[in-house]
């Protein structure tokens, strides 16, 4: 066993970071990949190997701590908003130019770099240019485009592949024990995305939520089951988030209670209470930009669905010989390949990439996706 054993089909950049403990350290590293390529699994793999004893054995104390998220020589930055600020990135820069509190190595693992605001990827980058001896910086972003040129130009890029579905299916079997069969078509289902994949093998709540998108195609065919669609297809999305979000909402606004010192009396208690008011208010609001990203990740994530069924179709209208995505729905895609033109289901590819466009500038969920629906209809 080894920490680089979760990270499936990616041979090649394990190579590399192996080698890279053995030789010189790079203090700046940039994991890039697209969404579910298991860029921060890579990175916190990288982390763990830096500060195990035994290059990442993936079962000692420290090892168990990097995955827990507890180590004390690893900062765990994970922006939960929708772009993080030039305040808290000073915080982390001065809490990296630090020492190692035990080991060789103080390690950074910066999750969704790209969100950095302008002033705060200019924080970043005077940490970046002059790192502290023992610092090594693990940033993960979709693209190495998503970082600002004199950031990336800094950094060791390592570019994570999207895995093949027998890779993940093989990580759900071996570490998960999922059953090969379902394993494979989770897999298969998630296009390579493992944490997805493992949702829907092992969480019914989110197999169902995925059979409710891929109902969509059969269901719009005209303007009024249109429109039904783009009304389930959103509450889908907004349930999933809201599940996703309350888990976490509540538990940390117990902590913050607890870490006020909630219900006990005395000198300061008064005090105190007013300093827990102003700091519920500043994670309520973090809590809220959350929820607002999740939302949105959400229903792109059922977007993204739509968009493979309907590449499928593609695929079969046009005989080719590869691996469907959604093969556990073959009926319904020969269905809707014989009834239309490979041109046609283009230009429906077209209308959910439009959709996902016109989310990310804002416009209101419901009427991008209801306009999409439509377009779906029209054959
Ligand atoms: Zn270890």
């Amino acid at each position: 066993m080894s920490v680089f054993d979760e990270l499936a089909g990616q041979e090649r950049v394990v190579a590399q970071l192996r080698g890279a403990l053995a030789g010189a350290m790079t203090h700046a590293w940039l994991f890039t990949g697209p969404p579910g390529s298991g860029r921060s699994v890579a990175a916190r793999a990288f982390a763990a190997a830096l500060l195990c004893e035994n290059g990442g054995c993936g079962h000692c104390p420290s090892c168990r701590q990097v995955r827990a998220g507890t180590h004390a020589d690893l900062l765990l930055v994970r922006p939960e908003g929708l772009s993080y600020g030039v305040r808290q990135t000073r915080d982390l820069v001065l809490k990296a130019a630090g020492a190692p509190s035990g080991g060789r190595w103080l390690v950074v693992l910066f999750e969704d770099a790209d969100r950095c605001t302008e002033q705060a990827a200019n924080a970043l980058l005077k940490a970046i240019e002059e790192p502290a001896p023992r610092t090594v910086w693990l940033l993960c972003a979709p693209s190495a485009e998503d970082l600002v040129t004199t950031i990336r130009s800094r950094c060791r890029v390592m570019t994570l592949r999207i895995p093949p579905s027998d890779a993940v299916a093989k990580v759900l079997t071996e570490r998960d024990g999922i059953d090969p069969a379902a394993a494979l078509a989770a897999a298969r289902a998630a296009q390579g995305h493992i944490g997805r994949a493992r949702r829907l093998a092992t969480d019914a709540e989110a197999a169902k939520r995925r059979a409710a998108v891929l109902r969509v195609p059969v269901q719009a065919t005209s303007l009024g089951p249109a429109l039904a669609a783009a009304a389930s297809l959103v509450k889908t999305a907004e349930d999933e988030a809201k599940a996703m979000t309350e888990q976490l909402d509540e538990p940390e606004r117990e902590k913050l209670r607890q870490a006020f010192g909630e219900g006990s009396t005395g000198k300061g208690v008064a005090k105190a209470m007013r300093g827990m008011t102003g700091a519920m208010k500043d994670l309520e609001d973090r809590q809220k930009s959350r929820a607002t990203r999740v939302k949105r990740d959400t229903l792109d994530g059922a977007l993204l669905d739509l968009a493979a069924f309907y590449r499928d179709v593609f695929m079969v209208q046009l005989n080719a010989d590869v691996e469907l995505a959604n093969a556990d729905r073959a009926d319904d895609l020969r269905r809707i390949a014989a009834g239309s033109t490979p041109e046609a289901t283009l230009h429906r590819i077209q209308a959910i990439m439009r959709c996902r466009e016109r989310l990310t500038l804002n416009v209101a969920p419901l009427l991008a996706v209801e306009e999409m629906t439509i377009s779906l209809s029209r054959s």
